[in-house]
């Protein structure tokens, strides 16, 4: 007999079925056994009278504990009206067992799965990922992670974009954090880092002609974590566009993200539709943030309040952050080094640097920023100039020889956004911790502590790397 998921016993009242799963819980009534069975697509209650099964199956029932992985085969009842369950979507039916095989026993799990509490502890979460993953909750994460991506992807592909994949292995690329660093084998004393955004790689598709470019992007950044800042990795949306203006790209992702919200959750309403562009200067006057919530009700978890941000000022006075992005001792960039500034500020960049304003458009959710972008700067001269404005020394420069050398070659103006997608499901979901709406996270302060990564190599590997550890 074929297996069948739980949620499909609704239909099969009646029908001698086969389903599999893990023991939720075990009640005990008299002689009468009730397990409700946990499959991925929900939770269905089980009846166990001895009378009703096999030989074989009345001599294991004593020993089945919650989490066993049980294959049960029984007749689906219809429950009688006093017993229907409404809070189970297999509410309405119960399964007769009539034989019952353990597949696998457990030991009782060091949480228990349902109970909100373990939350408390996020080592202990973390550390028994594969168990805090079978509550519902965080299943249904997952599912709708799925669903949003492919939502997305699927989208942009209706509209023409096409999905590339740029190096994992790759250069630093300055988006203002520091770098993880990959150790070169083949080249002793060189360094691989993890891209922190494709930023470069897809500004040089724009110039390879593959315009309307997108992809699920991981993004590597060594960040101290926040509730809404992943240590480690995190992924983007990642787009660009060639020929396009500014106000081309907010409308593309508007109405993107409206029928995604509209198709994947019908109960959520939007505060603004259209969504409104704000001008930074008077946000800032208006809420001290770049990030207001501008929800009309904020205890309403179904509102939306999307907005754009922009007009943002091209730099920002230096910050300890920037860096990473080797800058001087003045300026540093805003949203990142390659942003346009407005034409009728560029005569502002040799009287007034901090008062021009750029291209940079934010997208701001309920509170937080969901996603960043720009217009970019397509002429080479300029781009130059932006540097020394930053404090580029030549040996900085130089790490971008590629990209002078690129645009000798005919560029496209062309912009684009990376909406950050953990953020925006965390929004979305209604969670509180980008950690809930990832699979395996890392902790607050940067471990796995079920894979116990990170962790010490062996020396040989060291060796053959011609790297040494400092004590
Ligand atoms: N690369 C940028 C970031 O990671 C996004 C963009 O400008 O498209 O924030």
């Amino acid at each position: 007999m074929t297996r069948i998921k739980t949620s499909e016993t609704i239909n099969k009242i009646g029908e001698t079925v086969l389903i599999k799963g893990w023991v939720n819980n075990r009640r005990n009534m008299g002689k009468i056994v009730f397990l409700d069975v946990r499959d991925r697509w929900g939770i269905l209650q089980v009846v166990v009278v001895p009378s009703e099964l096999d030989e074989a199956s009345q001599s294991l029932i004593a020993s089945v504990r919650p989490e066993f992985v049980l294959a049960i085969e029984g007749i689906v009842q219809k429950r009688g009206d006093k017993q229907i369950n409404p809070d189970l979507a297999t509410g309405t039916v119960e399964l007769l067992a009539k034989k019952i095989e353990i597949l696998s026993e457990a030991e009782t799990p060091p949480f228990e799965i349902e109970n909100e509490e373990r939350q408390a502890n996020e080592e202990l979460r973390l550390k028994y990922r594969y168990l805090d993953l079978r509550h519902e909750r965080m299943k249904n994460n997952l599912v709708l992670r799925d669903k949003v991506f492919a939502y997305l992807s699927n989208w942009l592909r209706a509209n023409d974009f096409v999905e590339v994949q740029t190096p994992i292995l790759s250069k630093s690329t300055p988006e203002g954090a520091r770098d993880y660093l990959v150790p070169s084998r083949l080249h002793p004393g060189k360094f691989f880092a993890l891209p922190q955004a494709p930023q470069q790689y897809k500004q040089l598709l724009m110039v390879a002609g593959m315009d309307r470019y997108f992809q699920i992007a991981p993004c590597f950044r060594d960040e101290d974590a926040r509730a809404d800042r992943s240590p480690g990795e995190f992924y983007q949306l990642d787009m660009e566009m060639s020929f396009v203006t500014q106000e081309d790209i907010l409308n593309l992702v508007e109405s993107m993200m409206t029928q995604m919200v509209k198709e994947l959750f019908p109960e959520k309403k939007m505060t603004f539709e259209p969504w409104p562009r704000l001008d930074y200067e008077e946000v800032m006057k208006k809420y001290g943030s770049d990030k207001p919530d501008l929800r009309k009700n904020k205890d309403d978890k179904n509102e939306l309040a999307f907005a754009w941000v922009v007009n943002f000022p091209l730099f920002m006075p230096q910050t300890d952050e920037d860096r990473f992005v080797g800058a001087g001792d003045t300026w540093g960039p805003a949203h990142n080094m390659f942003t346009m500034p407005k034409e009728e500020d560029i005569p502002l960049l040799d009287t007034d640097p901090g008062k021009a304003r750029s291209y940079q458009h934010d997208l701001i959710l309920n509170g937080f920023e969901v996603g960043g972008g720009a217009v970019r700067i397509h002429d080479m001269k300029l781009q130059e100039k932006i540097w020394d404005l930053i404090g580029f020394t030549d040996n900085q420069k130089e790490q971008f020889k590629h990209y002078f050398e690129a645009f000798k070659y005919g560029v496209p103006p062309h912009g684009g956004i990376a909406p950050g997608l953990e953020r925006l499901l965390m929004v979305l979901l209604g969670e509180k911790n980008l950690k809930e709406v990832t699979a395996f996270p890392l902790t607050s302060d940067g471990r796995d502590p079920m894979m116990e990564s990170p962790s010490i190599v062996a020396k040989e590997q060291l060796d053959e790397l011609g790297i040494a550890v400092k004590k």
